[in-house]
């Protein structure tokens, strides 16, 4: 059983005015990963939505003094972005799987693991930013728990396009990744 990833594909990553946007490269990938969700929801296979959530004034969190405060909790932070948003609210409940994260990984901290396992999901395709940063650490814990890792390469994106190219190949040539 395939799942859908879409990873950290919200405001303030992604939105002109979001407090730690990666911008125009994010943006452009709202069309894809909508089209996407459709796929993956008429075939039968599941969505997984894994958004950063912080309380506010997280000073507990490893990302305090490394980035400004973002996805803060009861803000649109951390909403899904665009017609993202709108097509996943389309997806039937039961294909849906949605998890709040508060470090890179979605599978830090959260119970996406045993939703997948659950479900018969062996194949994970990963969409969302950073491809360096929460796509990467998603798919090292990926990697490590066995699931057979797909990257969707127009589905991902990065400020940082050097870190962007280097993490695509990392996941490719060290985690066996299909680049798709
Ligand atoms: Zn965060």
């Amino acid at each position: 059983m395939k799942a859908l990833i879409i990873i950290d594909y919200v405001n303030d990553f992604v939105a002109e005015n979001g407090a730690l946007t990666c911008g125009k490269p994010a943006q452009v990938l709202d069309d894809y990963i909508s089209e996407l969700v459709e796929d993956f929801s008429k075939n039968g296979n599941f969505v997984a939505i894994a958004s950063d959530r912080h309380p506010e004034n997280d000073v507990h969190s490893p990302e305090h003094g490394l980035f400004p405060p973002h996805c803060i909790e009861g803000t649109a932070g951390s909403d899904l972005y665009g017609k993202t948003l709108e097509r996943v609210a389309k997806v039937p409940a039961g294909q849906l799987i949605s998890v709040d994260k508060c470090r890179y990984s979605a599978f830090a901290g959260t119970n996406l693991d045993i939703k997948f396992r659950e479900r018969g999901v062996t194949d994970l395709y990963l969409t969302g930013v950073c491809t360096d940063i929460c796509v990467l650490h998603t798919a090292i814990d990926a990697y490590n728990l066995g699931y057979k890792i797909f990257v969707c390469e127009k589905g991902v994106a990065s400020f940082n396009a050097g870190a962007h190219q280097f993490a695509l190949e990392h996941m490719k040539n060290a985690l066996g990744a299909s680049i798709v």
